[in-house]
């Protein structure tokens, strides 16, 4: 499933490139998790301005005029899904099966791939109202936001009883911390996973907001450097992997300190820590 650094890796490997293209033609293939929300006609003309990422959703404002200011205007807000990839090709090949939405502009075809359909292209008014509203609400703040700091996590979750990383998985605090990422931040840390977020101390809670960021910005130079046509956004997580402390390494010695790392089940997801290095 693409997580955040593979959106950011998407966004970053088209922004510049779709910015200031004029919309000529838009074909839907079979429904996706949401409908567009608005005839496809009605786009015809727009210019595309700057794509923003908010959590795993990227947003592609549109303009009525090549010059006219991206702020408050409609767009169309974009998730990745299960299994979705997206293109920007000036000559792509023709459209396959699994190619479920297809803009075509004066600089090139975006074209989202999705074969299990839990993605979607769906217009908006503006990013602060209708459906993107709804689905960006309840998202929590952005890790790389100013505002992100140990002192942020410390007053968001310190009255919780839940486990650390489940709390950091729900995304209601801060996004992108998807399983892979929330393990070895946690890692980072020295912070067991099933640690209550009651327990953990302000100066812990730092260490955890640095991790989190040195994490997903790692993850993202990784992406950055070797996935440029972004064909292969899922292959991202595999790469961050295979440089990964203890996600995916079950009964193989810690990188740190050669104690076994042990999974657990959390929230019915599988979670890697070693024993001795992150504490309770
Ligand atoms: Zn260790």
């Amino acid at each position: 499933m693409p997580e955040l650094p593979e959106v950011e890796v998407t966004r970053l490997s088209f922004a510049d490139r779709i910015l200031g293209a004029q919309i000529q033609s838009i074909r839907l293939g079979l429904p996706l998790r949401w409908p567009l929300g608005q005839p496809p006609q009605q786009l015809m003309a727009k210019w595309v301005g700057p794509v923003q990422r908010r959590g795993k959703y990227l947003w592609l404002s549109l303009l009525d005029s090549f010059d006219q200011p991206p702020q408050d205007t409609p767009g169309l807000l974009l998730h990745l899904g299960m299994s979705g990839s997206l293109s920007f090709e000036i000559n792509p090949a023709p459209a396959g099966p699994y190619d479920h939405f297809e803009m075509v502009t004066s600089l090139g075809v975006l074209r989202l791939r999705d074969p299990r359909r839990f993605g979607a292209v769906i217009w908006s008014p503006s990013l602060t109202s209708g459906m993107a509203y709804k689905l960006l609400q309840g998202l929590g703040i952005e890790p790389f936001d100013p505002q992100f700091s140990g002192a942020y996590l410390y007053a968001a979750l310190h009255h919780k009883t839940s486990a650390i990383k489940v709390a950091l998985l729900s995304g209601q605090t801060v996004v992108g911390a998807g399983n892979i990422y929330v393990s070895e931040a946690l890692f980072r840390a020295r912070i067991r996973p099933q640690t209550r977020c009651s327990r953990i101390s302000l100066a812990r809670y730092m260490r955890l907001a640095e991790a989190i960021q040195f994490i997903l910005r790692q993850a993202i130079e990784l992406g950055g450097s070797s996935i440029r046509d972004f064909q292969d956004t899922h292959g991202l997580a595999g790469k961050f992997q295979q440089q990964a402390g203890v996600y995916g390494r079950e009964g193989q010695p810690c990188t740190v300190c050669q104690t076994l790392v042990r999974r657990i089940i959390q929230g019915q997801r599988s979670t890697f820590f070693c024993p001795s290095c992150q504490r309770p």
